[in-house]
């Protein structure tokens, strides 16, 4: 059976385009390998105008045929490069066909955007607490709606460390006429191996999050082969000028090859989990929790959807109280027990000899990759191995990473490695697997030691692997 995309929309589109890894930030949630400086050289970085003019792309956006397009502009940082990002809007926003969107953490001066028309411009402004104090963010975001700009909605990213913060200040927000959006973090930078959440982080998603958000951004079920219409309705666009049908295509060069056609109806989702934005699995053919007739899906609209959810839930918190009450006007929906199960804790290993033996150290693993990386200084880079202790199993404690004998970053979760366990043939080795990504610090050119050490419960620690980091620019 096929399900075509409905007739309103064949001629909508939504382009989300990822325009630069270039930030001001070192948020430790980022799932961006996000870059500080821009390269002495000059050599092209991660970053739209690197790799064409900034006319180019706007005589490119002027080439989509449709006559309703929603750009969804992310990085990074898209003000950072405010010169080529003014003109872009300047030129983009001529096009009446077009609105946008942009995600922003809010640090740049609203006033050198003056010219902008921003009656079809949209800001999603995040709060990173570790990265500004509160006042001087709400200060910025104010200014920022008093020049003119449509702040759609305020987002707090719901990791550990954000939490206090977040609960403090949300009602002075929210009583200012900002919607505030509570994000449950995705499992990415220094969490990339964080597998549970805790009650009080569940609590806070579930009280500001559709039931929808919370099972594709928490519970994150299986989407391989589900049909979709979002492939018929995007298209994802990358800083260098690849494009592809968001998410299932091939990417191809947008300046040389142009868009790839878009399918006209749903299509087998190709991925494991949906990637997680909020209009992706809104897509789905098949999802029950979808309330909504599919559109290109506004920020606006969310806005709406999650206000009228949580009135709907206030109510019912309510009326729980009384008699009857939540006989009246139901309970909220809560998918806690649909949670991935926490990792099992490993019990103390088995002495028995047909197994294979451990190796002798009381902490063992492994860095992958290497023996050099390559990088500039203040990049950011991704690293992964796995590490156990030959007395305690794993989770070990800690994976700490230091650079030329200075820590530059730790571990504190893992996820499960069925190959070493498998390897090892014990259970107990399973949650090994550990990921992270560091923030390098001001460096000169020339090469470092970055080396790995892994720490046991006991405190016995062993270096897990060297690699050598070549500083490039
Ligand atoms: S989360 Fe946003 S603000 Fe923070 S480092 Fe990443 S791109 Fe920058
Ligand atoms: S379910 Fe998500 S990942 Fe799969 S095709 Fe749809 S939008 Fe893409």
């Amino acid at each position: 059976m096929t399900y075509p995309l409905p007739a309103r929309l064949l001629d909508s589109v939504r382009i989300a385009w990822h325009i630069t890894s270039w930030c001001n930030y070192s948020c430790d949630y980022c799932p961006v390998l996000v870059f500080h400086k821009r390269t002495r050289s000059g050599t092209p970085q991660d970053h739209a105008f690197d790799h064409y003019p900034v006319e180019r792309w706007i005589e490119a956006f002027a080439a989509f045929p449709q006559k309703d397009i929603l750009l969804k502009i992310t990085g990074g940082e898209p003000f950072l490069d405010r010169e080529n990002f003014r003109k872009l809007l300047l030129g983009v926003l001529a096009m009446p066909r077009y609105s946008i969107q942009i995600d922003t953490n809010g640090s740049w001066d609203p006033a050198y955007f003056a010219d902008v028309d921003k009656s079809r411009l949209s800001l999603n402004i995040a709060f990173h607490p570790k990265e500004v104090d509160f006042a001087t963010f709400f200060r910025r975001v104010r200014s920022i709606r008093k020049h003119g700009f449509h702040v759609e909605m305020l987002n707090f990213v719901l990791a550990p460390e954000n939490l206090d913060v977040f609960e403090k200040h949300l009602e002075e927000v929210e009583r200012d006429g900002f919607f505030v959006n509570l994000s449950p973090m995705n499992p990415t930078g220094v969490y990339l191996g964080r597998t549970v959440r805790s009650d009080r982080e569940m609590d806070l998603i579930e009280r500001y999050n559709v039931p929808i958000d919370v099972k594709y951004k928490v519970i994150r079920p299986k989407t391989r082969g589900r049909l979709c219409w979002h492939p018929a309705l995007s298209y994802y666009v990358l800083y260098d000028g690849q494009i592809q049908v968001y998410c299932v295509g091939a990417f191809q060069n947008l300046f040389t090859e142009g868009p790839p056609p878009l399918p006209r109806e749903a299509v087998a989702c190709t991925l494991d989990e949906c990637i997680g934005c909020t209009e992706m699995y809104r897509a789905l053919v098949d999802e029950p929790l979808v309330t909504r007739p599919l559109s290109l899906y506004h920020r606006g609209e969310y806005v709406r959807e999650v206000k009228a959810f949580r009135r709907k839930a206030a109510l019912q918190r309510l009326a729980a109280r009384i008699p009857f009450g939540d006989k009246l006007f139901g309970r909220p929906i809560s998918l806690r027990s649909e949670l991935p199960r926490p990792p099992r804790k490993p019990d103390l290993l088995p002495l028995e000899s047909i197994k294979p033996a451990l190796p002798a150290d009381p902490v063992f693993g492994a860095v992958d990759g290497g023996p050099v990386l390559r990088a500039r200084s203040r990049d950011r880079l991704y690293l992964s191995g796995w590490a156990a202790s030959s007395r305690y199993g794993a989770p070990i404690e800690e994976v700490k990473l230091s650079l030329a004998g200075s820590e530059v970053g730790s571990v504190r979760y893992f996820y499960a490695r069925s190959d070493i366990a498998a390897k090892y043939q014990r259970q107990e080795l399973e949650q090994s697997g550990w990921r992270t990504m560091v923030w390098l610090p001001a460096l000169s050119k020339g090469c470092y030691e970055l080396s790995v050490e892994g720490v046991a419960p006991d405190g016995a620690a062993a270096t897990l692997g060297r690699l050598m980091l070549e500083i490039i620019d």
